[in-house]
């Protein structure tokens, strides 16, 4: 099967309803595809090849939806690109995965002479923004409108259907390979474990459409024949009017994203009725959070996802029953029906259940492997397991836990220390806005745990206080032994803390056994 596969359906099941809403403009389905068939003629007559990377260099928009459908209708690979990157990261981007077609919208266009300059292989560039357009670009709808619609290319299986690059906390961002066959698994396989989506619904993409996060969303909504809403980015006041307005029934965000929804000030007083599903992922949702958006979005059912791009992208889903029950808030739930997950010991021994170890992931969504990296393929596939870098446990109900990256995790005295769990104490008290828990090291424990503490707002935070504190939380060797104390963390595009940048300076020329 392949991603264009749902379009048929779609077209000779309802032409006339409505396919992509953005801002004032609205295209059914009969449109929508016709306008994929043309882009895909214009691709291929512009000389991109069977397998050549598109890039799609863009906010949110109809024309990210017609993109990520008309590159493997022209039997071409995606290539979405991280819109919080720097250039430099772009530039990286581009020129490791060959991209030599890349499309641009009004908020990237001014980046292209320098991405020119840095991915010499860049040869064409599509503008699909609304403003003017600039010197040397294609336009897109000038391509749309000139071009006629040509077969979908129906290639699927095992076919790349995209290159896709991973968030960059631990590391590099990586390109990782995705076929149609491993999308369409999770997706379904998700879809099937929980009725996450509603069929026939109104699904909201505020979150960036780059991020596999989004991505798997809109495929499941490919196949339950959903209409997508775009907004170009997130922003709170945004998505409650266009809730309202397009009466959204399903959303995917991340719990951050929610927080800053339910706290937005028009939260209380806008019409959110319609919205019946929240998925979210990349990290459980606090229980104060969850609880307020229970009484912001009375109608809404939780789903919460854990995954990885890796693993296209979905590995366990928490459902909205398990949801009701308080002891599963700090759980990403079961595995989904496509996912076979384990946690192993370092020599792929299975641990018996309770006790932490890296979670590994099998089935029909794994990555075929990273672009261009055959060394970090094989580390990370083992005899067809995914092995993710995260360390867990599943309890006896089969949950699973994820505790720490293991790159994170810091052994001290020979104890692992999962550092989510200092921090989450840290967390708590008044004085901590924001606290990031490294490993760093320590002439008699090897490690020793250290905390870097931002300040809350007209607090003084004191060592022996914030330790004393944890100690009500958490074993005594747990505890921090030192402290920093910082303005900010570094964050990576994904806004996720960079504990690489913050171990630096305490490392320099020192090895770190766990890595990282
Ligand atoms: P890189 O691999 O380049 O370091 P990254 O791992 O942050 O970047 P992603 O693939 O976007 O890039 O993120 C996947 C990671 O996010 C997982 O490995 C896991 O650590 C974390 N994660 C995702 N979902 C959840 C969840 N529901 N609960 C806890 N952690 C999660
Ligand atoms: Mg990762």
């Amino acid at each position: 099967m392949h991603i264009t596969q749902s379009l048929h359906a779609a077209r000779q099941r309802g032409p006339d309803r409505v396919a992509t809403v953005f801002g004032a403009r609205t295209r059914t389905v009969a449109e929508s595809v016709s306008r994929i068939a043309r882009l895909a003629g214009a691709l291929r007559s512009l000389g991109v090849a069977a397998g050549d990377r598109v890039g799609i260099y863009a906010l949110n928009s109809d024309r990210y939806h017609e993109l990520l459908m008309a590159v493997p209708w022209a039997d071409a690979v995606v290539n979405p690109v991280n819109v919080r990157w720097s250039l430099r990261e772009v530039a990286y981007s581009l020129a490791d995965c060959r991209t030599d077609v890349l499309v641009v919208d009004d908020a990237f266009a001014a980046a292209v002479p320098a991405l020119r300059e840095h991915a010499p292989n860049l040869r064409t560039v599509i503008f699909c923004g609304e403003g003017d357009l600039p010197e040397g670009m294609h336009s897109y709808e000038e391509l749309v409108a000139a071009a006629s619609e040509v077969d979908d290319a129906r290639r699927g299986g095992d076919e790349l259907y995209g290159v896709f690059y991973t968030g960059g906390t631990t590391g590099s961002p990586k390109g990782v390979m995705l076929s149609h066959r491993a999308c369409l698994a999770s997706a379904m396989g998700s879809m099937v474990t929980t009725d996450m989506l509603s069929r026939g619904g109104v699904l909201l993409h505020t979150a960036p459409m780059f991020h596999l996060a989004d991505i798997a969303a809109w495929t499941i909504g490919n196949l339950t024949g959903a209409t997508h809403v775009m907004v170009p980015s997130f922003a709170p006041a945004a998505v409650l009017a266009a809730i309202g307005e397009h009466r959204v029934t399903d959303v995917l965000l991340v719990p951050t994203m929610i927080q800053q929804l339910v706290d937005a000030p028009g939260a209380a007083t806008s019409e959110l009725s319609s919205l019946r599903r929240v998925m979210y992922g990349a990290s459980p949702i606090s229980e104060t959070v969850l609880a307020k958006a229970r009484t912001v979005l009375p109608n809404a059912r939780f789903t919460q996802a854990y995954g990885m791009t890796e693993l296209a992208p979905v590995a366990t889903l928490l459902t909205a029953a398990d949801h009701d029950d308080p002891a599963l808030t700090r759980s990403c739930g079961r595995p989904a029906v496509h996912a076979e997950v384990r946690v192993v010991d370092p020599d792929g021994a299975e641990v018996p259940r309770g006790r932490v170890g890296e979670i590994v992931v099998r089935g029909d969504h794994v990555m075929s492997g990273y672009w261009d990296k055959p060394e970090e393929t094989a580390t990370a596939l083992r005899g067809g397991w995914l092995h993710t870098g995260d360390a867990g446990y599943l309890d006896d109900a089969g949950y699973l836990f994820v505790v720490d990256r293991l790159k994170d995790m810091v052994v001290t005295g020979g104890e692992n220390v999962y550092t989510a769990e200092v921090e989450n104490a840290l967390a708590k008290h008044p004085a901590v806005a924001q606290v990031a828990v490294i490993g760093v090291p320590d002439a008699n424990w090897g490690e020793r745990v250290h905390a870097v503490v931002v300040p809350a707002p007209d607090t003084k935070a004191d060592p022996d206080e914030l330790r004393d504190f944890c100690r009500e939380h958490i074993a005594n060797y747990k505890l921090p032994r030192s402290f920093e104390f910082a303005d900010a963390l570094p964050v990576s595009g994904a806004g996720k803390i960079l504990k690489r940048e913050l171990r630096k300076p305490h490392w320099a020329g020192a090895e770190r056994g766990v890595g990282g």
